[in-house]
């Protein structure tokens, strides 16, 4: 779904110049490319691409945690078998997939139905005589989309397939085979009848040694490992809570049929936290104040059942309470989630967060909303941000015989009145001989309630009956010189509890494509040239240096100039080629670097300098010092171009092109 894409000028998106200008100026291009039939979903970044992620993930380090002191960790990405079986992945971390058995085309179900149902919808529009928009018209001219059948639908049908696709991630393989057969969905190559989906399990697998006798897989997130951490860190903490872990590193997984370049890989970058919360108290979170007021764009989970997709523009504290996003902790992430994708350069009016559904929620989660941006492929999940409640942490310590809790004293000592068991072990020994560890344990097992109305038999009759699998027949019967069941008080000092986890996690290769669409724009112009607006902060180069000619007076300058700009930490690259200084500008527009000083011969005069500023062109003048100092300043996102245009004289002179 491209529909209705601009971009920041209002011009129709085109992802085909946008894609070119990728591979041309080398962000990223696809991996082992010059062997015939290389695997899909598998990418190299170049230079452009490493600069730029290399930034994101700097800012997501500075803003996430270095902010709240996380505790950063890197962990092993091969993992054992066991481990990703306790989690449950290998046995639910799958996708729906059917196989067309003619083609041998593997495809994703819910895709193919998303797919097939909104070319209907287009189809549809096109035979009603809705007018295409500008960037259909434009797409369809250059035959860059494919041709979509003109069928009149029913109203009531089109309502329906709207419906559908609000929850189309709702739906489970059963549901997802009888909307197949409902819509008579076909194979899209041999167009026969195709067989039910069935699940195929993403991860990838292998075997950790030289022997098949320890089977693994590689990672499909970074959490596991985090979980695996847990006590270490805690200790590390001084046992104090709440705390965050952080990890960014590498995560694979077996897409049944990636595209959408960057957005569905098998291999990408991921930045996550697992943010370990106190279940008890309404997991509140001690910063909340500092982002309660900020508003956010949420679609809820009822919404979306509904058939719709309309967004509620909320400020989070009002989400929190009432309890449209569940607890503090996750309303906090949100919106620190929010400020991040803002400070990145995401376009604010491309940006959602989506709850999920009950079916669509990962195993282990309990609440889920994701940060959506708006792509020529539609919204887009970059980031999502589950309440994993407890699962990861009990099952590991379940698994392990570890404990995975906090142990911690209490303020005021607990007093609980409860009823108390005493077994005369005298006589219960030579009674039950054999069975007696299995009447014991069994009368362990009882609860306060049943407890209570035996303390009456006992008081009544003088004997109870318990119930024992497997013990005689079933049920045996104490006497009262055997229990006595007496209600006490009993004082706890100290609690143990199981943290929950709130876990924000960050495709990285999503945000950067995303964030390269939503920076993309053309400059009117005969030759419309391709710009990069990202902020100075995220682009990979920040200056460029220009001599105004390849004279060899330029050189000497232009070296001393770019020395100092290293020294002050700004990354720069000389452009000392014979092209004209507008072609030079225009090339480095297209990596997205906001500065480019020009060096002339009044330069080397006197040491002034023109600075010019990417998305302006606007143009200012001063000495060595003030211009290297200003594009520091800008660079860290310090000072704004308008306020260094505001301060330094302008220079009014063209771009020579
Ligand atoms: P998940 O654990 O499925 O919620 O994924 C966490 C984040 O990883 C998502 O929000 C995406 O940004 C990213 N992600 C998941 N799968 C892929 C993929 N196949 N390709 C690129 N990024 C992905």
């Amino acid at each position: 779904m491209s529909a209705g894409m601009t971009t920041k000028n209002g011009e129709a998106f085109d992802r085909v110049s946008l894609e070119s200008l990728m591979r041309r100026r080398l962000f990223y291009t696809p991996s082992f490319e010059i062997y015939p039939g290389n695997p899909k979903g598998l990418f190299d970044y170049g230079p452009a691409g490493c600069g730029l992620q290399a930034n994101i993930v700097d800012l997501w380090r500075k803003h996430f945690v270095l902010e709240e002191n996380m505790l950063e960790v890197d962990c092993a990405i091969l993992t054992p078998h066991y481990v990703l079986k306790t989690s449950g992945h290998v046995d639910k971390f799958a996708d729906w997939m059917i196989k067309d058995p003619k083609s041998g085309e593997f495809y994703r179900a819910d895709h193919l139905v998303e797919e097939v149902l909104e070319d209907r919808l287009k189809g549809d529009k096109e035979a009603r005589g809705v007018k295409p928009t500008a960037e259909e018209g434009e797409q369809k001219r250059k035959k860059k989309v494919k041709d979509t059948k003109a069928v009149k639908l029913d109203d009531a049908v089109v309502t329906e397939i709207e419906e559908v696709l609000a929850k189309i991630d709702n739906y489970n393989g059963e549901q997802l085979g009888q909307l197949i057969t409902k819509y008579d969905i076909r194979s899209p190559r041999t167009g026969d009848v195709l067989p039910p989906p069935e699940p195929f399990n993403l991860m990838f697998s292998t075997n950790i040694g030289p022997s098949a006798a320890l089977p693994g897989y590689l990672r499909p997130e970074t959490a596991q490992g985090q979980f695996l951490t847990f006590s270490k860190l805690l200790e590390f903490n001084n046992q104090a809570m709440p705390f965050a872990s952080a990890s960014i590193g590498k995560s694979f997984r077996n897409e049944i049929s990636p595209r959408s370049g960057l957005l569905r890989v098998r291999e990408f970058l991921m930045a996550e936290i697992e943010h370990f919360v106190d279940p008890e108290g309404g997991k509140k979170h001690p910063r909340f104040d500092e982002v309660r007021n900020i508003e956010l764009e949420l679609l809820n989970r009822e919404v979306q059942l509904a058939g719709k997709t309309d967004v509620e523009r909320v400020s989070i504290g009002k989400a929190v309470e009432q309890k449209i996003v569940d607890n503090e902790t996750l309303g906090y992430f949100l919106a620190r989630i929010h400020l991040f994708l803002q400070k990145l350069g995401v376009d604010a009016k491309k940006v959602r967060f989506r709850q999920h559904m009950q079916n669509e929620m990962a195993h282990y989660a309990a609440d889920c909303w994701d940060a959506e941006l708006l792509t020529s492929y539609g919204w887009i999940e970059c980031v999502g941000c589950a309440d994993r409640s407890a699962y990861d942490l009990t099952v590991h310590a379940k698994a392990t015989g570890q404990p995975l809790c906090v142990r911690e004293t209490r303020k005021e000592p607990l007093r609980i009145e409860e009823w108390q068991v005493d077994i005369e072990k005298k006589k219960f020994g030579p009674k039950f001989k054999k069975d007696a560890k299995t009447v014991e344990a069994a009368i362990e097992g009882l609860t306060q309630d049943v407890l209570e109305k035996l303390s009456l038999d006992l008081k009544s009759e003088g004997k109870v009956s318990v119930d024992v699998n497997g013990v005689g027949n079933g049920t045996v019967e104490l006497e009262k010189d055997l229990i006595a069941i007496e209600k006490r008080t009993r004082v706890e000092n100290t609690r143990e509890y199981t943290p929950n986890v709130i876990e924000p996690s960050f495709g990285i290769g999503r945000i950067l494509y995303s964030l390269i669409e939503h920076s993309y724009w053309t400059r009117p112009g005969s030759d419309a040239r391709c710009v990069l607006s990202f902020p100075p902060t995220i682009a990979p180069t920040k200056v460029l240096l220009v001599p105004l000619s390849t004279h060899p007076d330029f050189a000497p300058l232009v070296r001393r100039i770019s020395h100092r700009l290293r020294v002050l930490g700004v990354s720069n690259r000389v452009d000392d080629s014979s092209a004209t200084i507008g072609k030079r500008y225009a090339r480095n527009d297209e990596l997205g670097t906001p500065f480019g000083i020009t060096v002339d011969f009044q330069s080397v005069k006197d040491g002034s300098l023109t600075l010019r500023e990417r998305d302006s062109m606007k143009q200012v003048r001063a000495g060595e010092e003030e211009i290297c100092q200003a594009v520091q300043r800008m660079s860290e996102g310090v000072e704004a171009w308008e306020e260094v245009a505001g301060r330094l004289p302008a220079f009014e002179k063209q771009e020579l092109e």
